[in-house]
Order: C-alpha cells, then sequence, then structure tokens
C-alpha cells in the first residue's frame, strides 16, 4: 500500500477513489488456487536456483499473477508455466533477453514496413486516391500482437524475469542502472497493461467521437453580425474552432483596416463557444446570421455557401447544452475504464505523466508555472503594447508581432530552393552535403543520408521512422509543380531533423529496447534544431544581425507561457473529474469556467488590465486529445535546452549524434546525459533574458 499512497498523494487525488479501483481490479484479487501454487512454486525453484533467485522469482511470479486471467488457465498450467519459463541462472536470461530483442525488433519492424506498404498510397503524391485506399491505408496488421502474446504466454515469459518499474523507481534508481538494468525495465514496460479488446474499443470510441465533434465545430465567419449590422469577415470563410478561429486572430494584426474589431468579434465567439452560451443552430450552419455580442440569431440574409437553406429553417437561440463538456467528460469516463487494468498507472493523469513523459506532474507544473509567473512575461508584454500603441486587451496573449525581417526576403528563399530541388530526389541527393553543413563528420553524413529516402507527401509532409534499422527512415515532402518553395524547405528541415533522429536512435543505439528518445518532445527538440538552421543547410549565412533570432525566442516565450497556462487549464479539469466522477456535463462546465479564470488571474490579468478571462480553453485539445496538451509546452522547453546546448559547444552535428544516442532512458537521465542538467525552464528563461538584453 505504500506504492499507492505515494502515487495518490503525487497526484492530488483522494486516497479512496484510488484504492477502490485498485481493489476492484485484477491486479489484487488473487484467488486462493493461485496463492497456494506460488508458495509451492516459491519453495520448489528457491531450491533449484538458490536463495540468491529467491527476490527475482517472488516479484516475477506476483506480475504473472497480477495479469493472469481465468482464461489463461488453472494451477496446473500455471505451474507448468512457471517452472518451464523461470530463467533461474543468468545464462538462460541473458538468452531470454536477446531472443527478446530480436523478435522484437522482427516483429515490429516488419509490421511498421507492411504499414508503410499499405499506407503508400494514402501517404504520398502517386496518383488517384480511392476509397479502398483509405480503407488499406487504416488497416494496422499489428493491432492484435500484444493480445496474441498474452494469449500465447509470451507476455508472460518478461513478466516472470524481467520487473516492472514505477517511474518513481525509474528516476530514483534508475541513474544507477546499467544500460542493461534499464533495457530490461523497458522489455517489461512493453507488457505493463493488459487491458481487455472491449475496454480499448470504448476508449476508441469516446476518441473518435470526440474527434468527430471538434472536426464539425466551424464557425460561418460573414454570418456573424456585429451591432451595426457590418459582417465584418468575407464571404465563405469558414473557421474551424479553435486552431482557425485563433491564427485568424495572428493574421488581423496585419489588418489597420478593421482588424481589432474582428479580433474583438472573434474573442466574443471564444468566450461563448467556452460558456456555452453559443446558439446551437449557429454550429457549421450557414444559414443563419448571428450577433455575437446580443447573441440574437435569424435566418441569413446572405447565402454564401453551396447549400440551399432548408425551406422549413427554424430559428432558436437555444444554446448549445454543453455538448463541449458532455464529450470531453465521455473521454474521461472511458480512460477510467482502463484504470483498473493498469496497475503502475492507474489513472490517465498517472499514465500521460508517468509513462508517457515520464516526468513527475509536480515537475511539469512547477516548470509551467515558473513561464507563467516570470516577470519576463510583462516585459514582453510591454514590447507588445509599444508596438500596437494600445492597451493589450485578452485576446494579445495570441499577439505573434515579435518579428524583424531577416537578410533574405522570401521570394529570394523560394528562388533558391526552386532551382535547388525542383523534386523529391534532387533533396534527397542532397541531404549529405546538408549534414556537413551543420557539422557532421563526413563518414557519418555518408552512412546518415544512405538510411533517409525522401518521396513526395500528398499532405503537408511528414517523417516516419523505421520500426528496424535493415529499412530506411522516410522523409515524406510535398513539392510544388514549380520544385520546392522555401516555406516546403523550411518544413523539410524539420522533417529531416526528425529522419536523422530516428536513425541514430534506432540503429546506434545498444539495445533495441532502448531505441527512440525519452518522449515526443524530445524529437521535436532535434526537429527544431534543424528547422531553425536551414539557411545552414541551405548553405548560406544565418541572419547577420541576430535581431531576427532574439524576436524568434521572444516569440517561443511568449508561446511558452500562453500554452503553459492552457496547459494548466487541462491539467486541473482532469484533477476535477477525477475527484467528481460522477458530475454532470453542466457541473463540469461550471468547474472548467472557474479554473480557467483561475489560472488566467494567477497569471495574467495584471498584465492585460482584465480579470476572469476564459478564452484559454477553448483550446479544442482539451476536449479530444486525453491531456496532451503539456507536451507542447515541455517541447519548447526541452527544445531550448537542446538548442542552448549545441550553441555553446559550437558544434551541431557532433552534440546531436552524442545526445540522440542515448535512447530511451528516463528524461531527466536523458537531458544530465546531454547537457549536463535535468529537464527544466531555465534554458528557454535564459536564452529570453540574453534576447531582450540585445533587443533592448
Ligand atoms: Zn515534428
Amino acid at each position: 500500500m505504500k506504492g499507492l499512497a505515494s502515487i495518490s498523494g503525487l497526484l492530488g487525488i483522494s486516497f479512496v477513489i484510488l484504492a477502490a479501483a485498485m481493489i476492484s481490479g485484477s491486479a489484487l484479487s488473487k484467488p486462493d488456487w493461485m496463492k497456494a501454487s506460488i508458495s509451492k512454486l516459491e519453495k520448489e525453484l528457491t531450491e533449484k536456483y538458490g536463495t540468491g533467485q529467491r527476490a527475482r522469482l517472488i516479484k516475477g511470479m506476483d506480475q504473472v499473477a497480477g495479469f493472469w486471467r481465468e482464461e489463461d488457465g488453472g494451477a496446473e498450467v500455471l505451474e507448468v508455466f512457471v517452472r518451464n519459463n523461470f530463467a533461474g541462472d543468468e545464462k538462460a536470461l541473458d538468452n531470454l533477453f536477446n531472443r527478446w530483442e530480436f523478435m522484437l525488433e522482427s516483429i515490429y519492424g516488419h509490421m511498421s514496413e507492411i504499414r508503410m506498404a499499405l499506407g503508400r498510397q494514402a501517404d504520398l503524391d502517386i496518383g488517384t486516391l480511392y476509397q479502398f485506399d483509405r480503407v488499406t491505408a487504416s488497416y494496422s496488421p499489428s493491432a492484435h500482437v500484444a493480445d496474441d502474446f498474452f494469449k500465447n504466454k509470451l507476455a508472460f515469459t518478461v513478466l516472470l524475469n524481467f520487473p516492472l518499474t514505477t517511474l518513481e523507481e525509474r528516476l530514483t534508481e534508475g541513474k544507477n542502472w546499467t544500460r542493461r538494468q534499464w533495457a530490461d525495465a523497458r522489455l517489461a514496460q512493453w507488457f505493463v497493461r493488459r487491458v481487455p479488446s472491449e475496454v480499448n474499443l470504448e476508449v476508441a470510441r469516446a476518441s473518435a467521437a470526440s474527434d468527430q465533434y471538434i472536426a464539425d465545430y466551424n464557425i460561418w465567419m460573414h454570418h456573424l453580425v456585429d451591432d451595426a449590422g457590418n459582417r465584418l469577415f468575407p464571404p465563405k470563410m469558414r473557421l474551424l474552432s479553435h486552431w482557425n478561429l485563433r491564427d485568424q486572430i495572428k493574421a488581423d494584426y496585419g489588418n489597420s483596416e478593421g482588424g481589432l474589431e474582428r479580433q474583438r468579434m472573434i474573442q466574443k465567439v471564444m468566450e461563448r463557444i467556452v460558456d456555452q452560451t453559443i446558439p446551437e443552430i449557429v454550429v457549421n450552419n450557414p444559414h443563419v446570421d448571428w450577433n455575437p455580442y446580443t447573441n440574437e440569431v435569424w435566418p441569413a440574409k446572405v447565402n454564401d455557401s453551396d447549400t440551399e437553406p432548408p425551406a422549413d429553417i427554424k430559428v432558436a437561440a437555444d444554446r448549445e447544452p454543453d455538448t463541449r463538456y458532455k464529450i470531453w467528460f465521455d473521454t474521461f469516463e472511458a480512460s477510467t475504464l482502463v484504470d483498473e487494468y493498469s496497475p503502475t498507472a492507474p489513472t490517465l493523469i498517472a499514465r500521460r505523466f508517468n509513462e508517457g513523459r515520464e516526468i513527475p506532474e509536480e515537475q511539469v507544473e512547477a516548470m509551467l508555472v515558473q513561464v507563467c509567473s516570470s516577470p519576463l512575461v510583462k516585459e514582453i508584454a510591454a514590447m507588445a503594447k509599444k508596438n500596437l500603441g494600445r492597451d493589450l486587451e485578452p485576446f494579445d496573449i495570441w499577439y505573434n508581432g515579435f518579428r524583424s525581417t531577416g537578410k533574405y526576403s522570401e521570394p529570394e528563399l523560394d528562388k533558391i530552393t526552386r532551382e535547388k530541388y525542383p523534386t523529391a530526389r534532387d533533396f534527397e541527393k542532397d541531404i549529405e552535403r546538408m549534414l556537413v553543413a551543420l557539422d557532421f563528420p563526413k563518414d557519418r553524413a555518408k552512412y546518415l543520408s544512405g538510411k533517409i529516402v525522401v518521396e513526395p507527401a500528398r499532405g503537408s509532409g511528414h517523417a516516419a521512422g523505421a520500426g528496424m534499422c535493415s529499412a530506411p527512415a522516410r522523409l515524406r515532402t510535398r513539392i510544388g509543380a514549380e520544385g520546392m518553395d522555401y516555406k516546403g524547405f523550411n518544413i523539410a528541415a524539420h522533417e529531416l531533423g526528425h529522419n536523422v533522429e530516428q536513425v541514430l536512435s534506432l540503429c546506434d543505439v545498444d539495445y533495441y529496447v532502448l531505441q527512440g528518445v525519452p518522449n515526443t518532445a524530445f524529437t521535436e527538440a532535434f526537429a527544431y534544431v534543424f528547422q531553425g538552421n536551414d539557411l545552414m543547410l541551405l548553405g548560406l549565412e544565418k541572419d547577420s544581425g541576430g535581431r531576427a533570432e532574439s524576436m524568434s525566442i521572444v516569440n517561443e516565450f511568449w508561446m511558452t507561457a500562453e500554452i503553459g497556462a492552457v496547459s494548466l487549464i487541462d491539467m486541473k479539469a482532469w484533477h476535477w473529474m477525477y475527484e467528481n466522477p460522477d458530475a454532470t456535463p453542466e457541473e463540469f462546465r461550471k468547474a472548467v469556467i472557474e479554473i480557467s479564470k483561475e489560472v488566467w488571474n494567477a497569471y495574467f490579468s495584471d498584465i492585460f488590465g482584465k480579470k476572469d478571462v476564459t478564452i484559454l480553453a477553448v483550446y479544442s485539445h482539451m476536449v479530444h486529445s486525453f491531456l496532451y496538451l503539456p507536451d507542447y509546452a515541455i517541447g519548447h522547453m526541452i527544445a531550448f535546452q537542446v538548442k542552448e546546448q549545441m550553441r555553446e559547444a559550437g558544434n551541431i552535428g557532433v552534440e546531436f549524434e552524442r545526445m540522440a544516442v542515448a535512447g530511451r532512458i528516463a528524461p531527466d537521465l536523458w537531458m544530465k546525459n546531454a547537457t549536463g542538467k535535468p529537464v527544466s525552464a531555465d534554458a528557454l528563461m535564459e536564452a529570453t533574458e540574453r534576447a531582450l538584453k540585445e533587443l533592448d
């Protein structure tokens, strides 16, 4: 029970809720026959292998028992299994470990190649996409592997012989572990949960419903009418909440004619989405007009859509009936179904922080608060106010005018990249030279470029790493008819950073089960390093004055403070749900409104001169992303740590490789190896202070 108490303390969740979830779970309800078999085996196998193996044996059998279900067999099956599969000496254990390394790379490597092949038509710009191509692309041949491994008991060979660990153990004891001990821990984590497929299905259902809800949440902007009857936005403009609404606020900074009125109106729309006073009928509907200030609606007086208004249109101003909060709460309820099958992380919050990110929630929260409450926010806000020539308003949290023109104009850069890269193949052939330009040693540049294939993407592009070292990493990039424009090149540079990390952290890490990086924020950090040095990749001089770079640091800090506050709201909301599992959508709405005001008032109300602002809760991720938001904020901070280290060392290539081959150990350990310090906001803060001084 000690473990439970510390987990609940960490999460600030009442102990009672967790305890209830645990006791009803399979982990603690061992039947009597099982207890008898285990004590019999303990005696028998300790005699056989010696008392030195006893602790391992007890832990292993306990792990097996935790996941064993009735369908797996009775006493005899369990006893035979343990007798046959306990690796009682070092040689047997090493052999088991090595076979698993080989097997996992073979299975997941080939599965990944099958997925690549099935997704090829959908992913690449290589001809018509038919409906059956989409179905092919969505088929996942590996979906049942984990289930199969429990059914044929291979998973139990791991659980019997390798230790499951808690995040606390990995963080405190992990510093003294050998690489092999880390690999043992990661191998066991492969089977940290045995979730019944019907539970996975429920989660998938809630996830799909929330995706659908968000995907259809459009506002038809030409139908927003102000008090004087003006339509501030052009016909046919349809903005998806929240991304397009937020980006329109950003775009309107460049619009001196009426931009401010538009920004204020979007802010009002956001407020109504958050507090659900938005009339339900205006969502995704071009056939009604709406004054978001008075909240009146009427049949549209203009039609800018491709569909005719329904003949019997009845316009009612009834508000959206807390659907936003119902859908979000449904994702919580589905997540709680997994809790009892996840003994080492029995809440979604624990799974996100302790297993996904592997940074304790307290540490993440402290990093977010450090940025949001920093005096730098005030200093940068003063810059924004000066630039804008007016007092700040709440929507200015999305101010994006921290910019300075670089040495080259965009058309100049377009010309260069189009000439250099008329096809994907031309980009591929240039990778070796690009890597040398970033100070990778020549032989390493040759090696890495030989493992990266460039293909024409249907979408904006992505980097697909391989699952086995013999397969290539794939860079998918969009190339227009006239060749690659600068925007495309900038994105391709980002993806190339991913690819180089993918190759190094798969092929040059000592154990397959340690392949990769600690979490997604780390691979983004590597990608940002390439993207931020895209001019160097082109063989051009970096911006001379450094002003552009200082501005971009200030901009990144401002964005981190914004997304940091948004993340704090998301985290507090999930805690509220775990504390109020029987709440109604209405109660949850009220709670989220209170939480968002609380966060705003804590960090921004003085700076913006307004209290009780709720617009930060407009982020769609909250509704459909299961507590993903903090990753963005941490990502900025981790990227700065990595970038600053490379800046100080003065050698991107060598540092990049040294960092990437550490593999998937705990984030703090990884970062200490990379920079000498644990994961923190310090590098971002220091870089911002330096940038502000330089701009002064
Ligand atoms: Zn990326």
